[in-house]
């Protein structure tokens, strides 16, 4: 049997609706409710052995005997694991997407995703990760909204060896994909920031250490996201993560966190819920391992496309959620706490700021994430001449050098413009996004990064007279799933292919927590508007030039 096709972050494209509790009586594939038989092909393969043992064949056999002869269980299923996915056959349109396998969409060559926990990088592991990309990945590198690195035209045969480079400087990339705790989102400013709620810093660093890898945890229902920040800015988009650990100040405890859960778009997107429950420190990873084993033992195994953190939460609700954690996981109570304040300054940490030291960090915008191995170099090089060691890599797809002595800032400007890396972007440059799309990813149905660089460069001919005074975020996805977050941008564009067409879908009016808004919110669909590639840049122009005219003093464009 082929396993069904799950190529980049999501599950196939299902019905999109509502996310509701299932119907009374079902068999879900519980474990704690129906025992361990599994009910799908996901799940026997998963049930078979530890997934992460498939390092050990790839290392030992498939690649010295060729991608020929990787069993599908592997090589479609537990090479996630790894990080490992096969990319699309070039050449397969999009009008193919939904009607071909795994086998027919997949060439021989991989997308590596490498996790990067916080988004943490040190100079010396950027420039090994260029050199991987420039040896083995015909030079490319994107960075990716979760703060991965992903790297594509990967050879079986030459997997071992990039495993060794990057193990010699302490990457790893475990668990970067399938049923498994993610990378963990962290605030990319941790540690560094001028006056944060609370640092996460120690958190994260036990998060990593305690539950990468770890073998009560690799057997999951389906993937499952977490974030910890303690930025007033809120930047690790925590209302769209399986758990969430926000900063708060307890008013009689002190600093702490804000428990979140069960947030997740794709095709039944849902923003996650406040528990209500106050985290200190010290509680982080206990709560984070009660949240993670709910959903391990009470997760709906028996459908892929029900089985995320987001679905339980809909039966429970949250007041059973956060019993359940008390009195079956934590055994005891956690204190009620307050919610997090509204956001202060942009998420995205594009420009230059003070650090707690007195020395800087300066955040550059890309092109829709696009780097590449020559630039990674580079980026390595010239945040070294700026006397840096430290680069940060943010949910948002841009990059941060930490550590600036503020007479190198002029220069580390300069020496990062000609490589796309832009610390005074363009509104469109600062605030568009776009997930992998056709050129290498199976459920897409268009192209996306080349047309953002497209509307981008449209927007700054276009616009360029125009002040733009609040940023207008524009999401561009290859297929109904949400790797780019569509339904919480000003303009999210979902790619599809109906009617012998390519079109985009059009949401519009959504947005994350930020200084423009107090909470989250899902945008709406605009009913029977469907944009061709062609037609895109006269689009957005149009939207921003009407809401421009017409909104209010201070209106932002969600409140539009
Ligand atoms: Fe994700 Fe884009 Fe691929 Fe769809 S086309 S699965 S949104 S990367």
């Amino acid at each position: 049997m082929t396993p069904s096709v799950d190529t980049q972050d999501q599950a196939p494209a299902a019905a999109s609706g509502r996310v509701r509790g299932p119907r009374k009586g079902t068999d879900l594939g519980q474990w704690k409710v129906s025992g361990r038989t599994p009910l799908n092909h996901n799940e026997e393969f998963k049930a078979e052995e530890n997934s992460l043992n498939v390092r050990q064949r790839i290392i030992d056999t498939y690649s010295k005997t060729g991608y020929a002869s990787i069993p599908a269980d592997d090589v479609h299923g537990r090479f996630r694991w790894l990080g490992l996915y096969t990319q699309r056959k070039q050449g397969v349109d999009g009008a193919s997407t939904s009607k071909l396998d795994a086998e027919s969409l997949s060439d021989e060559y991989f997308m590596q995703r490498i996790r990067l926990d916080g988004g943490q990088l040190t100079t010396e592991q950027t420039r090994v990760l260029g050199g991987i990309s420039r040896d083995f990945a015909r030079s490319t590198a994107d960075v990716s909204d979760r703060q991965n690195i992903q790297l594509h035209w990967l050879r079986i045969e030459d997997v071992p060896e990039m495993w060794e480079r990057l193990d010699s400087v302490g990457l790893t990339t475990l668990e970067a994909c399938g049923d498994t705790p993610r990378v963990f989102l962290g605030s990319p400013v941790a540690g560094v920031e001028a006056d944060p709620i609370i640092d996460p810093t120690s958190e994260l660093e036990a998060l990593r250490t305690e539950f990468v890898g770890n073998p009560d945890y690799v057997n999951l229902p389906r993937k499952f996201k977490t974030a910890i920040t303690g930025s007033r800015t809120l930047d690790v988009v925590h209302e769209i993560n399986d758990v969430s650990f926000v900063g708060v100040n307890h008013p009689e405890l002190g600093p702490g966190y804000d428990l979140w859960v069960g947030g997740a778009l794709s095709v039944s997107p849902r923003l996650g819920e406040r528990l209500g429950a106050f985290v200190a420190p010290e509680d982080v990873v206990p709560v984070w391992a009660g949240v993670t084993a709910i959903f391990r033992d009470y997760g709906y195994r028996k459908q892929r496309t029900k089985a995320r953190l987001k679905f339980l939460l809909a039966e429970w609700g949250p007041e059973k959620f956060r019993q359940v954690l008390q009195d079956e996981y934590l055994g005891r109570e956690l204190p009620d706490g307050p919610a997090p304040e509204r956001a202060v300054g942009h998420a995205d940490h594009v420009g230059v700021h003070e650090q707690n030291d007195g020395k800087k960090y300066v955040g550059f915008a890309l092109t829709a994430g696009r780097l590449s191995g020559d630039a990674l170099v580079a980026l390595a090089d010239a945040a070294e001449a700026a006397g840096s060691g430290r680069i940060r890599l943010t949910p948002h797809q841009k990059v941060l050098v930490l550590d600036v002595a503020p007479e190198n800032v002029d220069s580390l400007i300069e020496a990062l413009r000609p490589w796309g890396m832009h610390a005074k972007p363009s509104p469109f440059r600062r605030s568009t996004i776009a997930c992998t799309g056709i050129e290498f990813c199976k459920l897409a149905f268009v192209e996306t990064k080349g047309l953002a660089a497209r509307v981008i460069d449209d927007m700054e001919q276009r616009l360029q007279d125009v002040e733009i005074p609040t940023p207008i975020s524009l999401h561009i996805n290859g297929c109904p799933n949400s790797c780019a977050r569509i339904q919480t941008a000003d303009i999210g564009l979902k790619g599809q292919y109906i009617g012998e067409e390519y079109v985009f879908q059009v949401h519009l009016g959504g947005g994350l927590a930020s200084p423009d808004r107090e909470e989250g919110g899902l945008g709406r669909t605009v009913r029977g508007l469907k944009i061709t590639a062609d037609d895109l840049s006269d689009y957005v122009e149009r939207v921003t030039r009407t809401f421009l005219d017409e909104r209010e003093a201070h209106q932002s464009f969600a409140e539009w």
